[in-house]
């Protein structure tokens, strides 16, 4: 495995970063999950732009132009002769002493991963998954906006970690004022009465998936609504799905027990895993 390390390509052995990289003493960093399907990278730019908008936030100055980044990634997959793939790019704060001022730290350490992916949840596609709500909350966008997509994922392994005691597939997690947020890696929809109702991205990851499903929605005419949910409409809903880079679009068809719709996947979501899939076939950067 070759991994693109700050400007060089070194075998996975030699990939080593510092103990006292930021990124690792306090999680000062940013990333990304991408894919890549048949040999071509999904939505490659605006994974770039949202990575960027992340190190903004947070005031890192990623050391490439968003085109050299996209080259570092490109070559990343061919250095690895990878098709299908899962990616994972990396910037860090960088190389600081013990106190946490970023004013210490020199250069971003920048690094990408990939890997050989196939279905995240083989036949759960198929099945649907289990869901537990989870008493951890999302942190709130006043803390720290969800949509940087930064190195502090605590509170996300936090509910995973919920969801796996509980028997879950996925996590479901509830903001501070007690609206649904998200999965704990991935975008919540349900489906009432034939339309799709969504969060708003306030307190959630602004998912690219979630915006391709989006498009996806659109272009079958089903209607989408972007407002608050709470518990009820979850257990009352139709057919609830998720959505991200890893777990593309995935049904949930048991929350806490409660069987949701008929305890299959429904006709809407699987309309919009087959128009998902499509659209991952046709587009991409070779
Ligand atoms: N929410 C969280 C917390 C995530 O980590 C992810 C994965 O990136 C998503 C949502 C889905 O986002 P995307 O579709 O861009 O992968």
């Amino acid at each position: 495995m070759i991994i693109y390390l700050n400007g060089e390509f070194v075998p996975k052995e030699e990939a080593k970063v510092s103990v006292f990289d930021h990124g690792l003493l306090y999680g000062d960093g940013v990333f990304e999950g991408i894919r890549a399907y048949d040999g071509r990278v999904f939505r490659l730019e605006e994974h770039i732009d949202r990575l960027y908008d992340s190190a903004k936030t947070l005031d890192i100055q990623v050391p490439l132009t968003k085109e050299e980044f996209a080259e570092a990634i490109l070559e990343t997959l061919r250095k690895n002769n990878l098709r299908d793939a899962y990616i994972r790019p990396v910037v860090t704060r960088g190389v600081g002493d013990l106190g946490l001022d970023p004013r210490k730290c020199g250069t971003p350490t920048v690094f990408i991963v990939a890997t050989e992916w196939g279905a995240m949840y083989g036949d759960l596609y198929e099945k649907g998954l289990t869901a537990i709500t989870v008493s951890v909350r999302r942190n709130p966008a006043e803390a720290m906006p969800p949509n940087v997509k930064s190195l502090n994922y605590l509170n996300n392994i936090l509910a995973k970690i919920e969801a796996n005691y509980k028997g879950g597939d996925e996590a479901i997690f509830f903001d501070t004022r007690g609206n649904v947020a998200e999965g704990s890696g991935d975008n919540i929809f349900v489906i009432k009465n034939g339309a799709i109702i969504t969060p708003y991205t306030l307190n959630n990851l602004r998912g690219i998936t979630r915006h391709v499903v989006l498009e996806v929605a659109a272009s079958l005419g089903v209607q989408v609504n972007e407002q608050n949910l709470g518990y009820f409409d979850l257990y009352s809903a139709d057919e609830v799905f998720v959505t991200g880079t890893a777990a593309e679009v995935a049904p949930i068809t048991k929350i806490d027990g409660r069987i949701i719709g008929n305890g299959q996947p429904g006709p809407i979501t699987r309309q919009l895993m087959a128009g998902f899939t499509t659209v991952t076939r046709k587009e991409g950067t070779p």
